[in-house]
């Protein structure tokens, strides 16, 4: 369902109105990420309409259950019903962060979405200055840790490592040591809802999509209780996702490598040629033999790196993200006129 929802929306001109911002108040949502946090997730619920009940604004909390093993299902129904601005969604299984980051974005009604995660590492104190920028009118605003307190060391080298290299390979500028926490405009949002790809990278999107961007900074805590739901494997694999939804450099780099070994190879042949003619005689067949084969293996390299760009297009149209995102229209008309 939610797949038809997308791809319906999914057509490009959707988002050529440019209707510019709407005014800033009314809801907030809140999506919750869960999976098996029992053990933290009153004291959220508490720290967090704590917070919620001090802004200007109505607001409602979505949690998203994703596949929790533990007694969070259960604890969520109740809050649940004891609270009508409190929603759950259940999903069949785990699924993962991003995806229930993504569901939460989607079902959330608010025309401010704010993504924190369940285990008060993002602390909910920070929500009202997120708000304030946002009521500043910027469309997104991302939580900045300007400090990791209580995570390893490996963590905090890993983390460091991957969006620094990730900001190597990609085009869109995503920010350094920025995670889920953020606020996110409904637009910006209505945006999110649209894409149809797959491997979601949540905050490369945020990146990728523009509009006015701020940021607010926080120090980021230890988890409450429990460990994280992130070990290395999950961290890698979000890695992958990352680099190849933002990145097909690394799919070229065979044909840059392969272009090299041919000019070496190509190189050293004319070299053994010069000699031959100077001493008239061959005097290294082995080396010749092996610039020979540097030639043929960096062909076929090429080639690889060939077939690597024609891969990295199609992605691209695979993938079916917008041309363009228009963010106001200035002039008569008030809209874009549509590419035809
Ligand atoms: N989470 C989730 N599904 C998963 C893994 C994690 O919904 O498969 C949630 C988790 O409950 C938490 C947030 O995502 O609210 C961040 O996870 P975690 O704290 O384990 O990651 P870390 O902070 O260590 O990067
Ligand atoms: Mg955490």
């Amino acid at each position: 369902l939610v797949r038809a929802e997308r791809s319906a929306l999914a057509h490009p001109r959707e988002w050529d109105r440019g209707e510019g911002p709407r005014p800033r108040g009314g809801l907030l949502s809140v999506v919750v990420p869960v999976f098996n946090e029992e053990d933290v997730l009153l004291a959220t619920h508490e720290r967090l309409t704590g917070v919620l009940d001090a802004l200007p604004l109505s607001w409602e909390i979505l949690y998203v259950d994703d596949g929790s093993q533990d007694a969070s299902p259960q604890l969520l129904d109740r809050l649940a019903d004891a609270d009508p601005r409190v929603r759950v969604l259940h999903f069949s299984r785990n699924f993962g962060h991003q995806l229930a980051i993504t569901a939460g974005v989607d079902a959330a009604h608010g025309d401010a979405v704010v993504v924190i995660d369940a285990d008060l590492q993002d602390p909910p104190e920070v929500i009202p200055e997120l708000v304030a920028k946002w009521r500043e009118g910027y469309d997104v605003v991302f939580a900045r840790r300007a400090m990791r307190v209580g995570e390893t060391w490996f963590k905090r080298a890993t983390a460091a490592a991957f969006y620094r290299v990730l900001n190597r390979l990609t085009e869109v500028e995503i920010p350094v040591d920025v995670g889920d926490f953020r606020l996110m405009d409904r637009r910006v949002c209505d945006v999110l809802r649209a894409l149809p790809e797959h491997h979601r990278f949540v905050r490369g999107l945020v990146a990728w999509m523009g509009f006015r961007q701020a940021e607010v900074e926080y120090i980021r805590q230890p988890r409450l209780a429990g460990e994280s739901k992130y070990p290395l494997r999950r961290m890698m694999r979000l890695a992958m996702d990352a680099v190849t939804s933002f990145s097909t450099l690394p799919l070229r780099w065979p044909l840059y490598a392969g272009a090299v070994a041919v000019v070496l190879g190509f190189a050293a042949i004319a070299a053994f040629a010069a000699l031959t003619a100077v001493h008239g005689d061959v005097l290294d067949l082995l080396g010749l033999a092996l610039s020979a084969l540097l030639v043929c293996t960096g062909a076929v390299l090429a080639a690889v790196g060939l077939l690597g760009l024609y891969l990295g297009t199609v992605l691209d149209e695979v993938r079916g993200r917008p041309l363009y995102l228009v963010d106001r229209a200035v002039g008569p008309g008030g809209e874009a006129s549509p590419r035809e």
